[in-house]
């Protein structure tokens, strides 16, 4: 009997650990069980969302159902924290007479070692133990020429791109029905989910696929154009399927390349776009984090100290996170985020440069409540943007690099109809006002004063950070 166990690979398209399981069950007349760990202790420290936890569990409701098609039952199994799951898993294996567990490897410092403990437990029960790398679009270790780890964007992307050139990666179609009789299976219920907003997110991997295609072909092309506009839809809006494994980067790689090839681009093109990019700073954070083991501890990647230490401001902070800083389009942001679960990425620079800088606050903070309340949350990449942000991280935006919120509201939401969206308040503003309303606005309006005068807190800030 093969088992797979699903982690953040919610999904039958190319995924390595179902698909060859299922295959090898085919080749020896044998069938498969699918297995999914809730620890919901563990998601607390690790500051999972209860919209994330929503999303996992209306995705896994969907698979259950897809794969009971193919034969294969889908089973919650429950622990408290990684430190149970070898156990948990040995017994599972004991009791179904397993001959092989299938996983697909994740990153971060605390699941590699939970895996590293599941294999030596399962390894002494005389239970073979494969492990497949899904999760990026380049998995080869990149090195310098002169053999070192990059800690820089570019260089490292230039030779991701060259990767790219030599050979395209390969995606594995959705696995074959399995001869394996289904087992009745129990409803999948995570504790700690949110209601999922079916109105906005999608749970059927089908959707996600159809969503994606929609995006190369459609969209694609005009990306490089509107994707600084929070304002317009001109983004893929596919990382929270990124983020729990219901959709491969590589397969959103395949389709890009795809539609290009059917609107006559050629290959190169796909390789170097712009969209191609973004992608390629998903694989990048997640190389950094394989690479750099303080990076999951939660410590700065640049290991030279800070000058000062971080400002503590309560008041502040609550007034960032509940969308009440008194700048528009930083409200705004803060309240797309506290109403959906999701922020445009431009907003989420805005806002935690705001944090960071503006108010020299520690950007552990902003990324922790960004993981309690996105449902994209992403530990690499959220980590990644925090460290970009504040100045600390690899290949970081430079210390004096400070957004000024009004003149990026201008440039980025020029009639204000994204605040007009999310800052329903201000909708009676013009188009100039609107940015930065007079203090008579505000008190009509009943909209928060300015938390900081900008230009004393960008004169702080340069303080702050100034070696
Ligand atoms: P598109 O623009 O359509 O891009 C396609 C995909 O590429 C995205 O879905 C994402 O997987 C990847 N991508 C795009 N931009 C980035 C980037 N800057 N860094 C890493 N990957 C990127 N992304 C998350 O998935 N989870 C997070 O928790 C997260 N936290 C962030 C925190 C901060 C402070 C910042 C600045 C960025 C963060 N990002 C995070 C990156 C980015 O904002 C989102 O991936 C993006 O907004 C998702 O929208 P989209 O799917 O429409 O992206």
């Amino acid at each position: 009997m093969q088992l797979v166990w699903l982690r953040n690979d919610l999904r039958l398209d190319d995924n390595p650990a179902l698909y060859f399981a299922c295959q090898q069950a085919i080749d020896n007349k044998d069938s498969v069980l699918v297995v999914y760990i809730a620890s919901p202790k563990q998601w607390r420290a690790h500051n999972e969302s209860p919209r994330k936890l929503g999303l996992i569990q209306e995705t896994l409701r969907c698979l259950q159902s897809t794969l009971a098609g193919l034969g294969i039952p889908l089973e919650l199994l429950e622990t408290d924290s990684f430190i149970d799951i070898p156990r948990v898993l040995s017994t599972y294996c004991l009791k179904h007479e397993i001959s092989k567990l299938h996983f697909n490897r994740e990153i971060p410092l605390n699941e590699q070692r939970r895996d590293k403990a599941v294999q030596a437990e399962i390894s002494a029960i005389d239970v073979a133990v494969k492990c497949y790398a899904d999760d990026r679009i380049v998995h080869r270790n990149l090195l310098s020429k002169q053999g070192a780890v990059y800690r820089v964007f570019t260089p490292w992307y230039k030779s991701w791109v060259q990767e790219l050139f030599n050979a395209l990666p390969k995606v594995l179609p959705s696995p074959e029905a399995v001869s394996s009789p289904v087992t009745t299976t129990k409803e999948i219920s995570l504790s700690g989910a949110e209601v999922f907003r079916e109105d906005i997110w999608l749970s059927n991997e089908v959707d996600v696929l159809a969503l994606l295609e929609r995006f190369c072909k459609r969209k694609a092309a005009g990306y490089e154009a509107s994707r600084d506009y929070p304002a317009i839809a001109g983004t893929s809006v596919i990382s929270p399927y990124l983020a729990i494994g219901s959709l491969s980067a590589r397969r959103c790689f395949h389709q890009l390349v795809f539609s290009c090839a059917e609107q006559g681009v050629h290959i190169g093109e796909a390789i170097g776009h712009i969209w191609t990019r973004e992608l390629a700073w998903r694989d990048f954070y997640r190389y950094l984090m394989l690479n750099y083991e303080h990076i999951s501890r939660g410590e700065n990647f640049k290991t030279e100290p800070l000058a000062r230490a971080w400002r503590v401001d309560t008041e502040a902070q609550d007034a960032w996170k509940k969308g009440q800083t008194g700048f528009p389009i930083i409200d705004a942001a803060m309240r797309q985020l506290l109403q959906t679960g999701w922020m445009h990425n431009r907003l989420r620079m805005l806002v935690a440069s705001f944090f960071c800088k503006l108010l020299c606050l520690d950007w552990r903070e902003g990324e922790r409540f960004f993981m309690e309340q996105l449902l994209d949350g992403d530990f690499a990449s959220n980590n990644g943007g925090w460290q970009w942000s504040s100045s600390t991280g690899c290949d970081a935006s430079p210390w004096f690099r400070i957004f000024n919120p009004t003149t990026q509201s201008e440039k980025f939401d020029k009639d204000g109809e994204f605040i007009k969206r999310f800052v329903p308040e201000l909708a009676a503003l013009d188009a100039k006002s609107i940015h930065c309303p007079s203090p008579e606005q505000r008190l009509a309006l009943d909209y928060p004063d300015p938390i900081v005068d900008y230009k004393e807190a960008r004169q702080q800030a340069l303080d702050f950070f100034k070696v």
